[in-house]
């Protein structure tokens, strides 16, 4: 299959935000340029000017930039056969369509958007099964044409499929397709707005571009036939065709979505990019995880790092069936990678997650707080309810969880009381120095030191679960942590009397 320099093309047109999906296409584009020492391109194609939306590619980049699937050519990068936006290779297309029209492979349709709109209700109503464009134009002779060109009319140029035969083209994963080209429409091919349409951009790009293997989404195999009936046209050699299956929803049902759904329990399961980034997901934990939807090494191998990804993936592993996007096992994969982090790395990470949750966190105390969160996160955004109130103010407590298992509020005072006068002699202020003498008042108090530990974590978090207490009061220091349990005793004082 590799018979010359590996150039393959991730080729977005930027109608919306960038889909996980169009992720895993890119990641396998950028793997089997990696694994064979070539080149990934980047080519916006952005020649739908109605479905073209500005925030698409600043988006895309920022994503791509964010999964560390950098490009050798393309945008901001250059590279020798730009300019990598089709909506400035214009000229190339006219230049090549001309060719078409010349050589009786194209011709101009003066149709206009009533008299199409017209057919299809017509066909529509009588049900026909052939459906598409009626050929009106397909034989004009050239003085017709020159009278409609005359009276002004923009003409689009359509492809002049043959009307026997068949086309056949083979792919990687599922074989050889044959059509009978009857079935097949003249698709337009240059727009009345001189822009071309997908189909000629995307053979012409693809060639002039060199690009050895063609890698993208299932979707566009039915548009298969039309390339390789314009490769023929031009003369030009097919690169093997790689056609992806989509992603099918959690329960592995249908297509996932294009949007954002809400499932069992409020679940949001996300698909755009940029949202995994903003939920707390880490760039290799994503990349992991869609890698393995749809390809694998084993039966058995689940993680991978980047550099094995690069070393283990061939075209081979891949799957011709649609993979099941499971959110549990990403929320695990993404554990694991978090747990792999360098504390102070891991720190750095979060460091955005609190600040964007109007927390004023710092890097010196993060650095304190990672470990001891680290093993406790499936995902970043876990680390705000879970350690937040380290950078609160104040917080309110609740005198539910003041009140210690099988006590009352005052039994629960009097512990508390205690508890301050062993934590502000604490020296030094640190978890070996605590936890003793800790356990030693819980048993003269006659209660169980979880308890009493309970009833401390109330007072200085706020919360029940919290990240180990001993280590959290350290890192908040002895002043703040004796000033909450001053506020706790205030509010146990309170419920005692009521
Ligand atoms: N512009 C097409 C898309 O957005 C690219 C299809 C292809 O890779 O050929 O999916």
């Amino acid at each position: 299959m590799i018979d010359k320099p590996v150039r393959v093309r991730f080729a977005p047109s930027p109608t919306g935000f960038f889909h996980v999906g169009g992720a895993r296409t890119a990641l396998y584009n950028w793997l089997f340029a990696h694994r064979h020492n070539g080149k990934f391109i980047l080519r916006i194609e952005d020649t739908d000017r109605l479905r073209y939306q500005e925030e698409s590619e600043p988006d895309l980049i920022s994503s791509l930039r964010w999964l560390g699937l950098d490009w050798d050519e393309g945008p901001e990068v250059g590279g020798d056969y730009g300019p990598y936006y089709q909506s400035q290779r214009l000229p190339l297309y006219a230049q090549y369509a001309a060719q078409l029209l010349a050589e009786g492979y194209a011709y101009k349709c003066f149709c206009s958007p009533e008299r199409l709109a017209a057919l299809r209700k017509e066909q529509r109503a009588s049900k026909l099964s052939h459906t598409g464009y009626d050929r009106h134009c397909r034989n004009l002779t050239a003085s017709q044409v020159s009278e409609r060109e005359s009276q002004g009319i923009q003409p689009v140029i359509r492809l002049r499929t043959p009307l026997e035969g068949q086309t056949s083209f083979h792919d990687v994963l599922r074989g050889t397709t044959t059509v009978d080209n009857e079935t097949l429409e003249d698709i337009v091919l240059v727009k009345s707005d001189g822009y071309p349409t997908y189909h000629l951009a995307n053979v012409i790009d693809d060639h002039l571009m060199e690009i050895s293997h063609i890698m993208r989404g299932d979707e566009w195999l039915s548009s298969c036939p039309i390339h390789v009936i314009l490769y023929h046209a031009f003369g030009w050699p097919i690169p093997p065709y790689i056609h992806l299956p989509l992603f099918l929803d959690p329960a592995g049902k249908g297509k996932m979505g294009k949007r954002k759904t809400v499932g069992p329990g409020g679940r949001e399961y996300l698909v755009l990019v940029k949202d995994f980034g903003a939920a707390g997901y880490l760039p290799e934990a994503l990349i992991n995880f869609i890698a393995r939807l749809g390809w694998s090494y084993d039966d058995h191998t689940e993680l991978f790092t980047r550099e094995e990804l690069i070393v283990k993936f061939s075209p081979e592993g891949l799957n011709a069936s649609p993979a099941r996007f499971d959110y549990d096992r990403l929320d695990w994969m993404n554990g694991v990678y978090i747990r792999e982090l360098a504390s102070d790395d891991l720190a750095e990470r979060l460091l955005p997650f609190y600040h964007r949750a109007g927390l004023n966190a710092d890097l010196p105390t993060l650095q304190q707080l990672a470990p001891i969160l680290q093993v406790r996160l499936k995902k970043l955004t876990d680390a705000i309810p879970l350690s937040g109130f380290v950078f609160e103010e104040s917080f309110d407590l609740d005198p539910v969880l003041l009140v210690g298992k099988k006590m009352d509020a005052r039994a629960s005072l009097d512990a508390l009381r205690r508890t301050r006068q062993i934590i502000s002699q604490a020296n030094p202020f640190a978890p070996d120095t605590l936890e003793q003498p800790l356990r030693d008042l819980a048993s003269d108090l006659g209660i169980k030191a979880g308890s009493l530990f309970g009833i401390l974590r109330g007072a200085v978090t706020g919360q029940q679960v919290s990240p180990p207490l001993f280590e959290t009061m350290a890192i908040m220091g002895q002043k703040r942590t004796c000033q909450q349990i001053d506020r706790g005793i205030a509010v146990l004082q309170e419920t005692a009397n009521a």
